[in-house]
């Protein structure tokens, strides 16, 4: 129902580190690069928390508040995520850039969710997060906006959208790569993932 999520998770660590991790655990690390946590914000995940006084729920896109930092209070813990439903005919995509095929820290992380409208072209919903790409994980509103309305089987349209995501990401420089190449593969690799989402809404639906 999810296949987002699966095609996110799937590329954690490896097959040792995915038995034995789990996603709450892939939450509360809060890294910038966490490969569960772009697909959940493309779901609109809400986090259940709880602690001494009592439950809360949190948006998952207002749960982080730095690298490695959350909302949860000292005597709080997750306890439950909830995702709402999606519609068949959804496409989801994650696109995660690294130099090895498994055990890779993300330089980039990629999340879209589309659900495409009747006329095959413009979606009536799309969803953007960005991982290793800000301080913490992060939804590009700005982007996603841009795209309402817009035909997507025009690449054109597409590659815009690459240029207005270079608003909104903030990658920094580390050892792993420089701010100015995830700028670059930020232009070039979103307007792919939104293909590919736009694809599988058409072609398949929620696969
Ligand atoms: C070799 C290796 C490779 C890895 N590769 C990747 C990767 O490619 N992509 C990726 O995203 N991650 C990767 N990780 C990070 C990590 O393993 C995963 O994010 C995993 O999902 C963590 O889950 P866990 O249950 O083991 O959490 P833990 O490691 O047990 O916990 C992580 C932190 O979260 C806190 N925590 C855990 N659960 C809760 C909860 N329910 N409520 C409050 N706090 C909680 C813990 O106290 C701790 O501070 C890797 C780790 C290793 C060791």
């Amino acid at each position: 129902m999810y296949p987002v999520l699966e095609k996110g998770v799937k590329t954690i660590g490896s097959l040792q580190v995915r038995n034995r991790g789990t996603i709450g655990g892939n939450i509360c690390t809060a890294a910038p690069s966490a490969d569960g946590i772009g697909p959940l914000l493309v779901l609109n995940t809400i986090c259940e928390v709880s602690g001494i006084t009592g439950s809360r729920q949190v948006p998952l896109e207002n749960f982080f508040t730095g690298p490695k930092q959350t909302v949860l209070e000292d005597d709080e813990i997750l306890t439950s995520i909830l995702i709402p439903p999606v519609p068949y005919k959804y496409g989801g995509a994650y696109f995660k850039y690294g130099r090895r095929n498994a055990m890779e820290i993300a330089l980039l992380g990629i999340s879209v969710y589309l659900v495409v409208a009747e006329d095959n072209k413009t979606c009536t919903d799309i969803r953007i997060a960005l991982t290793t790409s800000a301080p913490t994980p992060i939804r590009v509103g700005k982007t996603e906006n841009f795209l309402k309305g817009k035909d997507l089987t025009n690449y054109d349209n597409l590659s815009e959208a690459g240029k207005v995501v270079l608003t909104e990401a903030k990658p920094r420089s580390s050892w792993r790569s420089s701010a100015e190449f995830r700028y670059e593969l930020l232009e070039k690799l979103v307007p792919r993932t939104i293909k590919t989402a736009f694809s599988r809404a058409v072609d398949e639906g929620n696969k």
